[in-house]
């Protein structure tokens, strides 16, 4: 049981499809009168479905001699026993050939047969044949169609593949490119200085006893030395690290607290579908905003609101005292708002200033669809 299961999961219905189509053909081959005709007809059923599991793996030249097989198949059951729904399963293979020119000769030569059998069907007049004329022409039709819609999914689905191939390269790269970064910072940096700091007290140690006093200029130097060689390791750490909402909604926190100036935040969470890049952009608005609040407003309130919606996410940041500024901000009298504003628009984004009571900034910001993707898959 949990076996038959399990295949009904991988497959679907398609087992019971492929069973009918194995099943049916005796129905018509039963109508035969002579002993002769059921034999071959059951035998060409057998080999008609065991040259179709095969076909669907061969390639060169095999292709072809088991696709025509399959097509003379076809043709001599749509002669002798009026069936000609292996077009479909033909068809459905076809479908499935992945190169042109095999595709289009087996396509064609199957089409062909198909027409001249139901023709000469049709000028005998074989009764049983006529009462399906409506299958027969659903037939046909799906034995036009069916390939062709099939290639082109299967094509989508190649190229699809292939895109999703070339992005995860892309991030490989881009992965490479920043590790070699950094790896680069770290031995222009410090590297160098590390060496720097062993010289020098490699010479501190000589001068110890002969000449202190420049010994103690040395030792003076490396700790020096040690000192930059600290502040560029955080700058490398803080350029790599990114900020995040999160860690700067605590800084303004603590800024408007400063400030005495209320914080009411509306959105404990960070928006979903961002990406890093997005987030480190909107984290410097807000901390922009906030620092503006802070040096003009001279509010009581500083609200701060998040909400992730279907195609963006609005950031709002507004106080209750009074802007200060022209409106539209000139850019003469400062560079925030201006780049609150380029920035956003740097990543697709806008931002919208109401000045009605107290200042509104409404800050938007596309969803970004890998961090959606991301977020799906969890
Ligand atoms: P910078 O940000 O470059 O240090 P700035 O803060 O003066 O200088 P902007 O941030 O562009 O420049 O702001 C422009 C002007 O808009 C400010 O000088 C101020 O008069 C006014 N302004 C901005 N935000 C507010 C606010 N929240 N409340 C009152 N006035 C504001
Ligand atoms: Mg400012």
């Amino acid at each position: 049981m949990k076996k038959q299961f399990k295949i009904q999961k991988l497959h679907g219905i398609s087992p019971y499809i492929w069973a009918i189509f194995f099943i049916l053909p005796f129905y018509f081959i039963l109508k035969t009168p002579t002993t002769l005709g059921i034999v071959i007809g059951i035998i060409l059923n057998v080999v008609f479905f065991g040259v179709y599991r095969f076909a669907f793996v061969a390639k060169g030249w095999s292709l072809y001699v088991f696709g025509l097989l399959l097509i003379a198949i076809s043709t001599g059951y749509v002669m002798l026993y009026s069936y000609i729904y292996f077009a479909f399963c033909i068809a459905y293979f076809n479908g499935h050939i992945k190169r042109k020119v095999p595709f289009y000769i087996l396509y064609y030569i199957h089409l062909g047969s198909a027409a001249v059998a139901v023709n000469f069907s049709l000028i005998l007049k074989k009764g049983w044949f006529l009462t399906q004329i409506p299958f027969v022409v659903i037939t046909l039709i799906s034995a036009i169609l069916l390939p062709l819609s099939i290639r082109s999914r299967k094509e989508r689905e190649r190229l699809e593949e292939k895109l999703e191939n070339a992005n995860e390269r892309i991030a490989d790269l881009v992965k490479l490119e920043e590790r070699q970064r950094i790896a680069r910072d770290l031995h222009d940096t410090l590297g160098q200085k590390l060496s720097l700091i062993g010289l020098k007290s490699d010479l501190a140690r000589k001068l110890v006893y002969k000449d202190p006093e420049q010994a103690r200029a040395e030792l003076k130097s490396v700790q020096q030395t040690a000192r930059t060689s600290l502040n560029e390791v955080r700058k490398i750490v803080s350029s790599m690290k990114g900020i995040r909402i999160k860690d700067e909604m605590s800084n303004i926190e603590q800024i408007l607290e400063a400030a005495g100036i209320e914080l009411i935040y509306d959105e404990k969470e960070a928006p979903k579908h961002i990406s890093l890049l997005n987030e480190n952009i909107v984290s410097m608005c807000i901390k922009e905003a906030v620092t503006n609040v802070v040096k003009h407003s001279d509010a009581t309130i500083c609200k701060i609101t998040i909400h992730q919606k279907s195609k963006e996410a609005i950031i709002t940041v507004e106080d209750d005292g009074t802007f200060k500024g022209d409106y539209p901000p000139s850019q003469t009298k400062g560079h925030g708002l201006l780049g609150i504003r380029e920035r956003l628009e740097f990543a697709n984004g806008r931002l919208r200033i109401e000045t009605k009571d107290g200042t509104k900034l409404i800050m938007s910001i596309p969803n970004d669809s890998a961090a959606k993707d991301k977020e799906g898959m969890k």
